[in-house]
């Protein structure tokens, strides 16, 4: 049986050109700054994001960790939308190892913070308050339907942030998403953020890896902030000689997985007892609900199972969909098939 696996795309693997890339890697100590597969890869990185430098680190997780390390010390806080990934989905990794409050305010469901909500959740100069040093934004917004947070929102909160004297950092995770649903370059939607981290290792398929980038002097502190942590690695240009490929040669096809997801959503809305946002599927992330009263979600989810479709269940009757490099337009076919089946003839 075919198993088409829709929970994520970081279940995507390497490209052939990828691996002969890991294959023929020219590989250094990366801690002694002397792998130049990964030089190379932040050089590049850096020039895509219209940042100065750029740092490679493990996972996505870890350079938002290293983002907020860097900025704030202790006790201070970070304004962070109630739906972000680093609030819900990353270990309280800010608090548990860097002391720093997380200040939540609500995500809009196109992804945005409110302003009025971020300027109310400004602390004043006032010795019993936690002293506000950063914002932090999501592109595209996982949780919120995968939407793409345009350059103007962007700019807006960046020039609030300047106004009160604060930072703000963007986890760009799906970075090329949002430029590419937006129709804008990727510089756009950084060029007023002080930090970003994105991704090579979802929708761009490499095995492993995230980017950290910002100036000179923030990369500089992120690289101790990264040693800290346990991050610097050696002969990291086995991972960085696939990423590179991940930024040369897989940013473009993401629109394919924008087109699926759409026809993937599209034809959710058909079914009977499925019930989906249409206007808000924008990117390669799906969420729909389950409102059949014939069905439950343990046995949607476990039928589903039965046919080989994998997807995400994030809410007692709501799932997730996202659609990558290895999911092709007769993959959304079956999945549909199998999607009124389940719900027809429970
Ligand atoms: C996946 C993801 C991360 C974390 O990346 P990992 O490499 O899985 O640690 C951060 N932010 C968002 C929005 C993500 O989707």
């Amino acid at each position: 049986m075919k198993i088409i696996d829709l929970r994520s795309d970081t279940v995507t693997l390497p490209t052939a050109p990828m691996r002969e890339a890991m294959y023929h890697a020219e590989l250094g100590d990366d801690v002694y700054g002397e792998d130049p597969s990964t030089n190379r890869l932040e050089k590049m990185a850096a020039e895509q994001m219209g940042k100065e430098a750029a740092l490679l680190v493990p996972s996505g997780t870890m350079g938002n960790l290293v983002c907020v390390l860097t900025h704030c010390t202790r006790g201070e806080e970070v304004i962070l939308g109630d739906k972000s990934h680093m609030f819900l989905n990353e270990a309280g990794g800010i608090s548990a190892l860097g002391g720093i409050q997380p200040h939540i305010i609500p995500n809009q469901p196109d992804g945005t913070l409110r302003l009025e909500d971020i300027e109310a959740a400004i602390r004043g100069d006032n010795i019993h308050f936690p002293r506000t040093r950063l914002i932090c934004l999501e592109n595209t917004h996982n949780r919120c339907n995968g939407s793409p947070l345009t350059s103007k929102y962007i700019e807006s909160v960046a020039a609030l942030a300047r106004r009160h004297g604060l930072l703000v950092s963007l986890d760009a995770a799906r970075i090329f998403n949002a430029s590419i649903a937006l129709g804008v370059d990727v510089k756009e939607l950084t060029h007023s953020v002080d930090s970003l981290i994105f991704c090579l290792s979802k929708g761009l398929s490499a095995p492993v890896g995230s980017i950290v980038c910002g100036s000179r002097e923030f990369i500089a502190e992120a690289l101790r902030t990264r040693k800290i942590l346990g991050g610097g690695m050696r002969q990291t240009g086995v991972i960085a000689a696939p990423g590179t490929i991940a930024l040369e040669q897989m940013v473009d096809r993401l629109a394919e997985d924008h087109m699926n997801a759409r026809c993937l959503a599209e034809g959710i809305a058909q079914i009977p007892g499925l019930s989906i946002d249409l206007a808000r599927v924008q990117t390669n992330i799906i969420y729909f609900d389950l409102v059949s009263d014939r069905v439950t979600a343990d046995v949607f989810m476990k039928q589903l199972g039965q046919k080989g479709i994998k997807l995400l269940r994030t809410g007692p009757s709501r799932f997730r969909m996202v659609t990558h490099y290895g999911i092709h337009s007769e993959d959304i076919d079956a999945t549909l098939m199998c999607l009124g089946k389940v719900v027809e003839e429970s």
